[in-house]
C-alpha cells in the first residue's frame, strides 16, 4: 500500500474553526458525534451574552472522509476517540461526561444480560 492512499471507508470529524480532525470508527459514528457536538456548540454559544457572541468562535463539526493513511487513522482513533467519547467497557455505550454507565440503572456495571453480545 502506498502512503498516500486514501482509504474510502475511513471517516473522521472535521472541527471547522479550530480546524481539527478526530478520527472516527465509522461514518455513522462520525455523523452521530458531529451532530451531538453541534448541539453542544450551539448551547455553549447561546450561553454567551448576545453582545459578546461575536467574540465567540464559530464552531461546527462535520463528518468527512479521512484524508490520510489508514495507519495514521488507527493511531489517531486510539489517541483521541476515547478521550472525547469514552465508552463503557461492558456494553460499549458512549458515556456521559461523568464517565458513568447507567445501563439498567446500575452504575459502572461489569456485565449486562440485556446487552450481552459476543464481543470483547
Ligand atoms: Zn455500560
Amino acid at each position: 500500500m502506498s502512503e498516500t492512499t486514501v482509504t474510502a471507508d475511513l471517516w473522521c470529524i472535521h472541527l471547522q474553526g479550530p480546524d481539527d480532525l478526530i478520527a472516527a470508527p465509522s461514518k455513522e459514528r462520525a455523523e452521530e458525534r458531529a451532530a451531538a457536538l453541534n448541539v453542544a456548540f450551539d448551547q455553549d454559544r447561546d450561553s454567551v451574552p448576545e453582545d459578546r457572541r461575536h467574540f465567540y468562535p464559530h464552531l461546527n463539526a462535520a463528518a468527512v472522509p479521512w484524508q490520510n493513511t489508514a495507519e495514521r487513522h488507527e493511531i489517531d482513533l486510539e489517541e483521541n476517540w476515547d478521550e472525547w467519547w469514552p465508552t463503557c467497557q461492558a456494553c460499549g455505550r458512549v458515556l456521559d461526561s461523568d464517565r458513568v454507565c447507567r445501563v439498567g440503572g446500575v452504575e459502572n456495571h461489569s456485565d449486562d444480560p440485556e446487552m450481552s453480545e459476543d464481543e470483547d
